[in-house]
């Protein structure tokens, strides 16, 4: 078996306030009052066989200081071009994870990955067809464009679309939320969007108000959690800073977890 490359993609920190509006802070940087410290980790796993991608960062969409070629340098440093991610398997349909898909780097909207199939939730991608019509113009359009023009893959609630992934249908932060699996013999990695989205949902139990059904993504979070630990998933967490990628150690009760970080 070839040898397994699995890293996250920093694009960078953010503080994101109550309008949603993205402000990019210094990696050490508090957030503005009342508002997320939220960074960026499209993650690139890479097999030998196949190039994915666990979600699709930000892309143009979230204003001056973004574009595209964070992303493309990023794989860059890893030998890998535009062109050579051949799956992207998208959490859920929120602009900050799906942004990277397309860019308009040249003046006009144009897939930044023309040879990747792009797998997504089939039911979370009819609701946001439904709604689209209500999206601010820069999303609507972009969100046109993908859907013309990439070649969408449509996932079920429980689906394994390749050998070596699955998803299943985990709900709470968006009703048709998923969680990414890749497990390949001893490689075991799981990816949950913003259901684990940072290292503090590991040991603080919360219930948060951007949720689509807070209670459902609390319950999601505890048995993925039990899973991490019991099977020894490295957990990906999309929106963590210095140490996106980790895994529990452990059990210290009511203490919750030791986390071990994984460079
Ligand atoms: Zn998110």
């Amino acid at each position: 078996m070839s040898k397994i490359n699995v890293s996250p993609l920093y694009e960078g920190t953010f503080s994101v306030g109550v309008d949603h509006d993205f402000n990019r802070i210094g990696r050490e940087d508090a957030p503005k009052k009342g508002a997320l410290k939220l960074s960026i980790n499209p993650f690139l796993i890479a097999d030998g066989h196949r190039n994915i991608l666990f979600d699709a960062g930000l892309g143009d969409l979230f204003g001056g200081d973004t574009s595209i070629s964070t992303i493309q340098e990023n794989l860059a440093e890893h030998s890998i071009s535009d062109y050579e991610i051949t799956d992207i398997f998208i959490s859920h349909l929120h602009f900050d994870h799906i942004g990277g898909l397309a860019n308009r780097e040249n003046g006009y909207w144009e897939l930044t990955f023309p040879d990747a199939k792009v797998w997504v939730s089939g039911n979370e991608w009819k609701k946001l067809h439904a709604e689209a019509d209500k999206l601010e113009e820069n999303h609507r359009d972009f969100f046109h464009f993908i859907d013309s023009k990439t070649d969408l893959e449509f996932l079920n609630d429980k689906h394994t679309p390749l050998p070596n992934v699955r998803v299943e249908k985990i709900g709470g932060h968006t009703e048709f939320h998923l969680a990414l699996f890749y497990e390949n013999g001893d490689h075991r990695y799981l990816m949950a969007g913003d259901v684990i989205g940072r290292r503090i949902a590991i040991n603080q139990n919360f219930m948060a108000k951007y949720d689509f059904d807070p209670k459902q993504s609390m319950k999601a979070r505890t048995e993925l959690k039990s899973l991490a630990y019991e099977k020894g998933y490295t957990i990906m967490a999309y929106h963590e800073t210095d140490y996106p990628l980790f895994k529990l150690k452990g059990d210290n009760g009511k203490k919750g977890f030791t986390i071990e970080n994984i460079k």
